[in-house]
C-alpha cells in the first residue's frame, strides 16, 4: 500500500463536518439553532464560496471551537482519519495559535496562552494506534497587529522541533505591507524554521519578488505561472515548491474548473518548479475530499498523466519541512 504526505492542511479546515456537528450537539452549542439537522449544517459548511474572504469567515467558527480544552478531541480525530482513510504517513498541519486562545482574556493573556496551545497540540499529535507523523506549521495572519504576529513568531521559534515552519494565512489583504512579512520570514529562517506563505492564491497583487529569497515553499502561488510565468525561473533557481490544492480553488471561487490548473502544471514542469499536491481544507470540501481523491481528480481533468503520479507523490516527501523517517 502506498503511503502519502500532505504538506498543506489547516487545523480549522481539516475536520470532517460530521465530527464538528457531533461536537456542537454534545455541547448544546447555539449554532444548532440555525442547523437543527446535520444535512443543513453539512450543506452550509461545504458550500462553494464566491471569495476567499467569505470562505475564511466560516473557518473562524471552527477556530473558536478548538480551544485549549477541546483541542485533544479534534486532534485525535484528525490524525486517525488521515491515517485510516487517506493513507497518510506524514502531514504538516498548520494553524494560528492566537485564534485558539480564550477570547474572553485580555490580549497579553491571550499571547501568553499561545504557548499552551502549541504544547497541547504537540502532546496529542502522536496517537498510539495511528502511527502518522505530524509536524506543525504556525501561521501569522495579515489581519492581526504587528505585536501579535511577532509573538506568534516567538512561540514558533521556541517550539522548534514539533514546529517546523512559519506561514502567513488569512485573506490576501494589504499587499503593500510585504516588507513586514519578509522581515519576519527572514527572522524565522535564521532560527532554523522553514518558511511558506499563502501567496498568489486569488491574484498576483500579493506576490512580491522580495519574498522569494526568504521562502522555501509557497502556499498555492498558482497565479505566478498563470500571470507572471517569467518569475518561475527564479523559483526554480531557489528550489521553491508550490503547494497546489486543487479542490480549494473551486471552493473559494478562484477557479471555475480544475482543468484550469493544466497551465499551472505545464508551465511549472517546463520551468523546473516542483509542485506538491495538498488538500488545504478537506473538511470544508464536499465529501469525500482526501489526498488520494485530489490525485484522482487531477488525472480525471487531464491536468496530470497517471505516469507522473509517483513522481508528484515523491515531491511531497522531498519538499517536506520535517520528514526525517523512511518512507513506508
Ligand atoms: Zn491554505
Amino acid at each position: 500500500m502506498a503511503l502519502y504526505a500532505d504538506l498543506h492542511r489547516h487545523l480549522g479546515g481539516a475536520i470532517h463536518p460530521r465530527i464538528i456537528y457531533k461536537f456542537l450537539q454534545r455541547h448544546e452549542h447555539s449554532v444548532l439553532n440555525y442547523f437543527p439537522d446535520y444535512e443543513g449544517f453539512y450543506n452550509w459548511f461545504t458550500r462553494p464560496c464566491r471569495t476567499l474572504e467569505e470562505f475564511v469567515k466560516i473557518h473562524t467558527l471552527v477556530e473558536e471551537l478548538q480551544s485549549l480544552e477541546h483541542l485533544p478531541y479534534f486532534i485525535l480525530r484528525l490524525c486517525r482519519g488521515a491515517y485510516t482513510f487517506e493513507n497518510l504517513q506524514y502531514m504538516e498541519l498548520r494553524y494560528n495559535p492566537y485564534f485558539r486562545t480564550d477570547h474572553r482574556l485580555a490580549v497579553n493573556q491571550r499571547i501568553e496562552q499561545m504557548e499552551k496551545i502549541v504544547e497541547m497540540i504537540s502532546a496529542n499529535l502522536r496517537p498510539a494506534d495511528y502511527p502518522i507523523t505530524v509536524k506543525q506549521i504556525i501561521c501569522l495572519d495579515r489581519r492581526l497587529p504587528k505585536n501579535i504576529n511577532e509573538a506568534i513568531l516567538r512561540v514558533a521559534r521556541e517550539s522548534l522541533g514539533p514546529v517546523v515552519g512559519l506561514d502567513i494565512a488569512g485573506p490576501e489583504i494589504d499587499p503593500e505591507n510585504y516588507q513586514t512579512w519578509v522581515k519576519l520570514f527572514a527572522k524565522a529562517r535564521s532560527s532554523g524554521l522553514k518558511t511558506t506563505a499563502h501567496l498568489g492564491e486569488t491574484g498576483i497583487d500579493n506576490v512580491h519578488y522580495d519574498y522569494f529569497p526568504v521562502l522555501d515553499r509557497i502556499g498555492h502561488g498558482i497565479h505566478i505561472p498563470l500571470i507572471k510565468p517569467e518569475w518561475l525561473k527564479e523559483l526554480a533557481k531557489r528550489q521553491i515548491t508550490l503547494e497546489v490544492c486543487p479542490t480549494s480553488y473551486r471552493q473559494t471561487g478562484v477557479l471555475k474548473d480544475i482543468g484550469e490548473l493544466r497551465t499551472v502544471f505545464t508551465r511549472c514542469r517546463e520551468a523546473g518548479v516542483a509542485i506538491a499536491i495538498c488538500t488545504d481544507n478537506p473538511g470544508r470540501n464536499p465529501a469525500p475530499c482526501t489526498l488520494p481523491g485530489e490525485y484522482e481528480r487531477l488525472i480525471d481533468h487531464d491536468v496530470i498523466d497517471f505516469h507522473e503520479l509517483k513522481e508528484i507523490q515523491n515531491e511531497s516527501f522531498r519538499s517536506a519541512f520535517g520528514f526525517a523517517g523512511t518512507r513506508l
